[in-house]
């Protein structure tokens, strides 16, 4: 597979033009940087760094702008739990009305924990275990977006042993290029996900004839961060190809799950923008009387979260600020070569000059690298920054990798903030191992 190119390759934007491309921030001359109305620096004084800070009133406001956007469309929403799946993002969800797009057991529960209902949750993944059909049979859930013949047969036996009946998207593969990073692209014929095209539409029509299962659509996600509508139109235009050839032969299809994927400017790139994305389906699917879906993840809370980190030290001559921010916090840069803007707390030092430098952590990986040779302002020893746009993908891709705890979490509303999650202790990183004695 050749390598994407490179996923900002314009001039990086200055501090301020990061700021101001983004809404719920505001740089205070006194306070510094500020969410909505609280100065991040007192939320890092309080909590230490590094420490994740989400703004409520950002992902209430994306939430409703989407939704917006797809009225009259008949187009429910279901979150991607995996983007960020804190039990307060979770219960925003809810409140604006979202269900819950789940890929395992695990984020269903969290989901039913955080109070969303079992008929708004759809379950979505390429190699659920029987276990984990068998809990989403016993809470009947809305559907099960179903990857595979071989799932479908599991399906089906787990089912019909239960006494009860899925109801069943399958998800096409629809072999339409993303354009996105190669390693978040899922709609090509060589992904591992979901039914091959030309294979889907007699899987169907077995599935309406097996017990256990009922199948009432097609579901199919093409990738994550996509800027443009071209791909959704390829991919939707063939799924409705597919809808019309099944109901030509008899067979009953009311339900369409157009997936996630929307993408968000990272840079000074816009994102995907609500409307283009339900013109799209309104175009795609007009006239078919579908219910239709859509499972955003990144596009309702990656620009609502921020990464806070304090500059450890400077070295070789200021080309290298060292956070204590790392790759076990926040990942995507290492995994995905990914952009966060990076701009500094305090008001003083986001208007000195930038320069060139590499931020890193101080985790023993070259890959710890937040930016590479990045046009921003210095920020000495004991200053502190916000690496922006890491509301998804971000805290539930950490790790504990070089016995670093968890970092802690706070949630910003209006001009107050609450501690959702505390820094984990140390201690709690070793407390449930133990030392066997396999001599005696
Ligand atoms: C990850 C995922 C999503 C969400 O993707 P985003 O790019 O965050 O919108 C939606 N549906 C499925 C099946 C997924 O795996």
């Amino acid at each position: 597979m050749s390598q994407p190119a490179p996923l900002h390759a314009l001039p990086d934007p200055t501090t301020a033009e990061l700021i101001a491309a983004r809404p719920m921030l505001k740089l205070h001359t006194m306070d510094g940087l500020l969410m909505e109305g609280v100065p991040l620096q007192a939320v890092a004084d309080q909590l230490g760094t590094p420490a994740w800070v989400y703004s409520a009133g950002t992902i209430r406001q994306r939430l409703a702008a989407l939704t917006e956007a797809l009225a009259g469309l008949n187009c429910h929403i279901h979150y991607a739990v995996k983007a960020n799946d804190h039990l307060a993002i979770l219960d925003l969800m809810r409140r604006g009305g979202a269900g819950a797009d789940v890929v395992s057991g695990g984020e269903l529960q969290r989901a039913q924990a955080a109070g969303i209902a079992a008929d708004h949750i759809v379950f979505s993944g390429v190699g659920k275990t029987v276990a984990e059909l068998r809990l989403a049979l016993a809470e009947d859930i809305y559907q099960i977006n179903v990857e595979s013949h071989a799932e479908l047969e599991m399906l089906s036996a787990v089912a019909a042993a239960m006494g009860r009946t899925a109801r069943v998207a399958l998800r096409i593969n629809p072999d339409v290029d993303a354009g996105t990073h190669a390693k978040i692209t899922t709609g090509r014929a060589d992904n591992k996900f979901g039914i091959p095209f030309d294979e889907a539409a007699a899987l169907y029509a077995h599935a309406a004839a097996l017990p256990g299962v009922e199948p009432v659509g097609i579901a199919l996600h093409i990738g994550s961060q996509i800027l443009a509508m071209a791909p959704y139109r390829a991919a939707y235009t063939r799924a409705a190809e597919l809808i019309r050839h099944l109901r030509a032969q008899g067979l009953e299809v009311s339900r369409m799950d157009c997936g996630g994927g929307l993408g968000i400017g990272y840079g000074d790139e816009a994102g995907a923008s609500p409307q283009a994305f339900a013109g799209v389906l309104r175009n795609s699917f007009a006239g078919m009387g579908l219910i239709l879906m859509t499972e955003p993840g990144r596009w309702l809370v990656g620009p609502a979260g921020v990464l806070l980190a304090s500059v450890v030290l400077t070295k070789g001559h200021d080309r290298f600020i060292v956070l204590d921010a790392a790759m076990n916090d926040l990942v995507r840069p290492a995994m995905y070569d990914a952009y966060h803007g990076i701009v500094p707390l305090a008001a003083g030092n986001a208007v000195g000059a930038p320069r060139d430098v590499d931020v890193v952590g101080p985790v023993c990986e070259t890959g710890d690298t937040f930016a590479r040779g990045r046009a921003m302002p210095l920020v000495a020893a004991g200053g502190r920054v916000a690496i922006l746009d890491a509301g998804a993908y971000g805290a539930v891709m950490s790790s504990t990798y070089n016995a670093r705890p968890l970092a802690p979490i706070a949630l910003v509303d209006g001009d107050r903030w609450a501690t959702i999650r505390p820094r984990q202790e140390v201690t709690a990183l070793w407390a449930a191992e133990t030392i066997p004695d396999l001599t005696a």
